[in-house]
């Protein structure tokens, strides 16, 4: 199973990547992870794309596919993978395209995670994340069981540094402008759904779940 998940941001793609990525028995790759991981690291990749993420702005096409593309080649990725929040821009997908063919493989579908902007801000303004193993929660809609700490390891959960309403409001535009032309983008392959992305997570999950295994049925 090969599959992409698209959405603006705070959409609920992680949330829902981790489930379905567990459903299907394959990785959850996510550009971000693997950029923020980079950075937490200081690592060399990590100090030329800090100032990217803290502005809310891309990072350039060359260095996210590199990363990304990398990440695929490992072994887990061999039997599939759920790629999360890539590709968000044209050259990205045209990219994605030729290390798909060059490899004799195909997409099986791509999940676009449709909410309106009120949504939107309203999660990514109650998004809190673990820093430590990478869990998320929401401080109204999915809170931790004891307020301020991550119900899996403990660690005092923090904002991101990119959840602040100016860099929040950039992080949309982008979004407009860049990633969203990529709905049609595989809509014309016979690529794309749609699913609603609003109310609970459960229902959401249920949704993508009654979606994707009909096409994977289908074939
Ligand atoms: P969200 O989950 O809120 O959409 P992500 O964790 O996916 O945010 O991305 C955080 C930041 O990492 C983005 O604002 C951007 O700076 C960078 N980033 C992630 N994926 C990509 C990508 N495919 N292309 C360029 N930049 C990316
Ligand atoms: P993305 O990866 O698209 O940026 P996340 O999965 O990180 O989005 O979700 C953004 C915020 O919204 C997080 O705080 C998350 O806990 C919360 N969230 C996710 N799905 C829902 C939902 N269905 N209802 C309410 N809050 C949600
Ligand atoms: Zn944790």
């Amino acid at each position: 199973m090969r599959l992409v998940f698209m959405g603006p941001p705070g959409a609920g793609k992680g949330t829902q990547a981790k489930a379905v990525a567990k459903r299907y028995d394959i990785p959850h790759v996510s550009s971000g992870d693997i950029f923020r991981a980079e950075i937490a690291g200081e690592t060399d990749l990590g100090k030329q794309i800090k100032q990217y993420l803290d502005t809310g702005a891309l990072v350039p096409d060359e260095i996210t596919v590199r990363a990304v593309v990398d990440r695929l080649q490992a072994d887990d990725c061999q039997g599939g993978w759920l790629l999360d929040g890539f590709p968000r821009t044209e050259p990205q997908a045209r990219a994605l395209d030729e290390a798909l063919e060059a490899n004799n493989e195909q997409l099986n579908a791509v999940v676009n995670l449709a909410v309106g902007a009120e949504v939107i801000v309203r999660r990514m303004s109650g998004r809190r994340v673990c820093p430590t193993c990478g869990r998320t929660y929401h401080v109204e809609r999915i809170p931790p069981k004891v307020e301020g700490k991550c119900d899996a390891c403990g660690a005092e959960l923090i904002i991101r540094d990119d959840d602040k309403p100016e860099t929040v409001r950039q992080r949309l535009g982008t979004y407009e402008r860049a990633t969203a032309p990529l709905i049609d983008y595989y809509d014309q392959r016979g690529l794309l759904l749609r699913v609603d992305g609003s109310g609970t997570p459960d229902e959401v999950r249920r949704r993508i779940f009654e979606q994707l295994d009909s096409e994977v049925q289908d074939g």
